[in-house]
């Protein structure tokens, strides 16, 4: 249980670090087919004290280019040739978020004081159940099938458990509270209302979506092989859209499997005498109502958008040399770039848990989500360069109907780890916010 303030000495956390940014390192983005690690010899490219982290970086001879504009080097490149759509983006670089994440702490060292759990979260979440409770309670005897239940299944249900989906996440990064036990009990409380049991599964994959970000058939945020060939068309990512909450739910278990631990039975059994003690006293439109309300969170609800993420349409396909505007939208590409994380600023981020700043929350996963904007503004030289969405519900109608986007739009890497998979690893030996370890 070491206190909050020891994060500043244990940046190992976070993943290694490089010497170079992103920017000196080229980006060399490869079709795949074959040959994603085949082709290209890594060169050394710094004085790393992480060789085996270093990225590999073909035509490193070449001078670098000077850069005219502060933050330059932390915009995204144009992607060419134009990605065609049979196939991911493949990328030879490392996620980028871990070099930010050093240069950042080196221009701001101050940045480490955002870190730490945020006490507000607890009663946020609180206040949410209840009024999941208290709806489900006030539609037990209302008809499944009127427009009654699915309006108020929409409106209150949907965003009601899309911000517990946001809380879950939050908690699993240990933000609610300082011990890792209270943020692991305090998820399968949160986890209620959804009606399914997912939050200690969740963590488990979502700490792999930090640290090996991209990376093909552990980070199982992205979509397989398989979705991309049969959700190719507008109708295809409609029905994506649509039933996202299903893709998220099933697809880690079908691409990456993993051991259910004591922390998922436990989960498991809380959820299901729960759903028994809701059926058994209020009966089972209240808990369809718990259900519906997590389709309608993760199917076309304007705050669902955050799963995917589009690029605004006047950007150019130049280096993004000034601020820009702006789940599909966390990392999907837009706009012939790059650039595989995406950050949205608007106005939903308060019924979210600010999820939208995922640039920032993936750069510092240890800062909760009333601090994001803090980081955001202590470092503009890192954020405004970056393109970001304008608009969430926009996101989603930009991947349905631009026929440049797909589920194709996403950097992928080959997976360097190792199989046996030591999933973060190490017992007990630190608490931390960010909970990129499991403890
Ligand atoms: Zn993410
Ligand atoms: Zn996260």
């Amino acid at each position: 249980m070491a206190p909050v303030n020891d994060l500043r000495t244990r940046f190992d956390l976070f993943g290694g670090v490089e010497e170079l940014p992103p920017s000196l390192r080229h980006r060399p983005m490869v079709r795949s087919d074959s040959s994603a690690s085949s082709t290209e010899s890594p060169a050394s490219t710094s004085e790393s004290d992480e060789p085996d982290t270093a990225a590999t970086t073909p035509g490193l001879d070449e001078v670098p280019r000077p850069f005219k504009f502060p933050g330059e080097q932390w915009a995204p490149n144009v992607v060419e040739p134009k990605q065609d759509h049979g196939d991911f983006l493949w990328a030879l670089n490392e996620e980028p978020h871990r070099s930010r994440r050093k240069a950042i702490m080196k221009a701001h060292p101050e940045v480490t004081k955002l870190m730490g759990h945020e006490p507000l979260t607890k009663y946020v979440v609180l206040f949410v159940t209840l009024v999941q409770f208290s709806t489900a309670f006030y539609l037990r005897d209302t008809a499944f099938f009127s427009w009654k239940f699915w309006l108020l299944a929409y409106v209150i249900g949907g965003t009601a458990n899309q911000n517990t989906f946001l809380a879950v996440h939050e908690i699993t990064h240990n933000l609610a509270f300082r011990g890792v036990r209270a943020n692991r009990l305090f998820a399968i409380f949160a986890n209620l209302p959804i009606g399914v049991p997912f939050a200690m599964m969740f963590k488990r994959y979502h700490i792999e979506h930090h640290k090996f970000l991209g990376e093909d058939g552990i980070d199982t945020d992205l979509p397989s092989r398989l979705e991309l060939l049969v959700l190719k068309t507008a109708l295809g990512k409609a029905f994506f859209c649509f039933f996202q909450i299903f893709f998220y739910a099933l697809r880690p278990g079908i691409v990456r499997p993993l051991q259910p631990t004591r922390w998922v039975a436990i989960n498991a059994t809380v959820q299901l005498s729960f759903n028994a003690l809701v059926v058994k006293t209020l009966g089972w439109n209240s808990m369809l109502y718990f259900l519906l309300s997590s389709h309608m969170a993760g199917s076309l609800h304007p705050c669902a958008a955050h799963f995917a993420s589009l690029p605004p349409s006047h950007l150019r396909r130049e280096r993004a040399l000034t601020a820009l505007l702006a789940q599909i939208a966390e990392h999907y590409l837009f706009e012939g770039h790059d650039q595989e994380t995406w950050s949205y600023y608007g106005p939903l981020n308060i019924l979210c848990y600010n999820v939208g700043l995922h640039q920032e929350h993936h750069d510092f996963p240890a800062i909760p989500w009333t601090r994001l904007w803090k980081l955001k503004a202590l470092a503009p030289e890192f954020y405004d360069v970056l393109p970001s969405h304008p608009s969430w519900p926009g996101v989603t109608w930009r991947f349905i109907t631009d026929s440049d986007v797909g589920m194709w739009s996403r950097v992928k890497r080959k997976s360097k780890k190792p199989s046996g998979d030591e999933g973060g690893g190490g017992e007990g030996k630190m608490v931390n916010a960010g909970g990129l370890k499991d403890e």
